[in-house]
Order: C-alpha cells, then sequence, then structure tokens
C-alpha cells in the first residue's frame, strides 16, 4: 500500500498529539487524530486527553466546524479506532456516521476487544480503511499498553546513572549528581509519564528522595517504597510530604496473617501515613518481588520507572522482573565506590544479557542507552 507524502505528515501530527496524553490515560493507549477534507485541508483534530473522557476521534470530530466539511474526509489516527462500548461510544461507529472517503491508521488495537473490529466496521459501512502508517513509531509510543495487554502486568523501566567506569556513587554513598542536569530533566519526565516509581528500603533511607516531578512540568506520579521489615523512619518525605497519600509501601511484615485481610491490616496501619500499604511474602529476606509487581498491577498502576540503587536493581535483573533499561554515562570517572550492577547470577558467555533493539542516544553531556531485556 503505498502512503503519500502528506499522509506520513498527518499521521506524525496524530502520533505528535497522542503523546500529549502521556501521563493521563493509562491504562488506556495515548491515541491522537487530524482530519483532513477532501481538498487536504485539516479541518479537525484531537487526542485522548484523559483516562474516562472523550476518545481522540470524538475530539477530532468536535473540533470540526461543519460537519459537512466530512464528505470524503480523511481521517488519521494512531491507533484503530474501537469499536466496544467501554466509558464511550465506540469511536468506529461514531466515524462510520460520516461519508468518509479513508481512515487511515497506524496500528490495529491489539485489546482483544477490538483487535480488527473496528477497522471492520468502518469497511462495512463503504470506507476504505489503510493500516500500518509509522507503524513502528506507533508501538514505540505505546510499548506500555501494548505490553499490558500482552502480559497483563505492570511494564517495568530500571534507570541508571553511572560513571564511564560503571559506578553508581562514591564511596561515601554521595551519588549527587553523576548525571547532567538534561539527563535530570528527562527522568522528571519520565516520573510524570510512568504510573509509579519504585525504591528500595536503602535508597529511601540514605538518599530519603521525593520522587516528584520537579525539573518539568507535569502529573506526580504514585510512590512506592519497599520497606520489607516495616522500619523505615516515618520522617522520610515518602511517609510525610504533600504527596504522602500517593506512596504505596510493600513490607512483608505482617505475612503471616491471612489472605484476605488486607482492608483490616490498612485499618490498623499507623495515623502518620496517609498512603497505602501493600503486603507480600519473604524471600531470602526481603520483599517477593514479582509478587509486589503482581500486586501493585492489581493496583491499576500500568508502569513502574525503578529508580533503585544495585542491591534491587540486580535483584530486578536477576529475577528477570525488568523489560526496559534506560541507562545514562556521564563523561566523568570514580575509580571506586558503588557499582552499578552486582552480580547478576552470570558465570558464562553463554548467559550473557544481550538488550533487545539497543540504542545510544546522546542527553547534554551523557550517552543514554536504551534497550529491551
Ligand atoms: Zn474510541
Amino acid at each position: 500500500m503505498g502512503f503519500s507524502d502528506e499522509d506520513r505528515k498527518q499521521m506524525k501530527r496524530a502520533l505528535k498529539l497522542a503523546g500529549r496524553g502521556a501521563g493521563y490515560v493509562a491504562p488506556n493507549p495515548m491515541v491522537g487524530c487530524v482530519i483532513c477534507s477532501r481538498e487536504g485541508d485539516v479541518i479537525g483534530e484531537g487526542y485522548h486527553e484523559r483516562y474516562g473522557q472523550n476518545h481522540a476521534e470524538i475530539n477530532a470530530l468536535n473540533s470540526i466546524k461543519d460537519r459537512s466539511d466530512l464528505v470524503d474526509a480523511t481521517v488519521y489516527v494512531s491507533l484503530e479506532p474501537c469499536s466496544h462500548h467501554g466509558k464511550t461510544p465506540p469511536c468506529a461507529h461514531e466515524l462510520a456516521k460520516y461519508p468518509l472517503k479513508r481512515v487511515v491508521v497506524a496500528m490495529t488495537d491489539p485489546n482483544p476487544e477490538v483487535d480488527g473490529k473496528g477497522l471492520m466496521h468502518l469497511k462495512a459501512n463503504g470506507i476504505t480503511v489503510e493500516t500500518g502508517l509509522l507503524e513502528e513509531e506507533a508501538r514505540k509510543l505505546n510499548e506500555v499498553f501494548i505490553y499490558n495487554i500482552r502480559f497483563g502486568k505492570p511494564f517495568v523501566i530500571l534507570k541508571v546513572a553511572q560513571t564511564l567506569d560503571g559506578f553508581i556513587a562514591a564511596a561515601d554513598g554521595d551519588s549527587r549528581w553523576i548525571s547532567s542536569q538534561k539527563a535530570r530533566e528527562m527522568v522528571h519526565r519520565w516520573r510524570s509519564e510512568y504510573d509509579a516509581v519504585l525504591v528500595g528500603r536503602n535508597t529511601a533511607l540514605l538518599d530519603n528522595p521525593k520522587l516528584t516531578v520537579r525539573l518539568v512540568n507535569g502529573r506526580q506520579p504514585r510512590r512506592i517504597v519497599l520497606d520489607g521489615s516495616g522500619a523505615l523512619p516515618t520522617d522520610l518525605h515518602l511517609f510525610s510530604d504533600i504527596h504522602e497519600d500517593k506512596t504505596i509501601r510493600v513490607t512483608y511484615r505482617k505475612e503471616q496473617v491471612a489472605e484476605g485481610t488486607e482492608a483490616a491490616l490498612n485499618m490498623l496501619q499507623p495515623d502518620y501515613f496517609r498512603g497505602k500499604t501493600i503486603y507480600v511474602s519473604e524471600l531470602n529476606g526481603h520483599c517477593n518481588l514479582e509478587q509486589a509487581i503482581h500486586k501493585i498491577g492489581e493496583l491499576g498502576i500500568s508502569s513502574i520507572l525503578v529508580e533503585a540503587g544495585n542491591n534491587l536493581a540486580s535483584a530486578l535483573v536477576r529475577e528477570n522482573l525488568v523489560d526496559k533499561l534506560q541507562l545514562f554515562v556521564a563523561p566523568k570517572m570514580l575509580g571506586g565506590g558503588t557499582r552499578s550492577f552486582l552480580g547478576l547470577g552470570i558465570e558464562r558467555m553463554s548467559e550473557i544479557i544481550e538488550f533487545k533493539s539497543p540504542r545510544w542516544t546522546q542527553t547534554g553531556e551523557d550517552m543514554l542507552f536504551t534497550g529491551y531485556f
């Protein structure tokens, strides 16, 4: 199928619009939509702005002044229009009310409730449907959504900032700042886009992080802290600042209590803490990580950005619980200190971790590695 430069330009615009929903639409996908008249003029556009609100196609239709312009119009949408009755009426049905010429989509919706049915409905109404324009970009934009649908659990991103020689902190434990201002801004952007940020007990205790979005404008994330033995001091930022209700504490302290009594346990929670506590089993003196991620997913959290030290980072990698690595390498050396990773349980070259789709980009003075496990 041949797409024109004009098609590409409009789909690029639709994808750009879709990205504006980052941080606000999960667990829904980000979707953008551009509508062009028969003459090729943009007559409407929109995107899915917030979870529970209008889908992109509806916002684009609503932005059109004169709906008679929709005769022989072309609709560009970054994801297949939905066909199921969710929180809003199905977009494929809404679009099919008009005598459109073409609907161009970047990718089909992997949600089994849609999965081609939206396109079929459009075709059945005499509208030409073309798919696959800028599909790779569309899949990358919605990698979290696609992963959630496929695996039914949160997508886990591990962020590391290290020196050229592989250290994340000096011998005295100080890690501020290894990466550049630009890199730190990027991390704050991620915090505003992913659902939650996770740290382990040591990081919470030694760095007393806020894990909030401050260097850029954006939505504040949920904050998750692994507090296995429940002994973290209550005056940490995570437990006492104005975003305290966004903090989720994971502990195994009461693991002996039977399943199904968590509501009761939450009521027993000390009154100093207005966040949420979830209970997992203990595994070798630590929280059972796989269970923790599963339970975090049950809270409706679809993506977790891990900003952990080397203990937790290594454990997550060893247990195969990380999906994407974002590793900054700063043009600095320490010659000693805390290594970014401890043992990963690898002894032979045949067990080496080789990343999928590896990519290196420059961010300020740092290099950023992106790869998938
Ligand atoms: Zn829809």
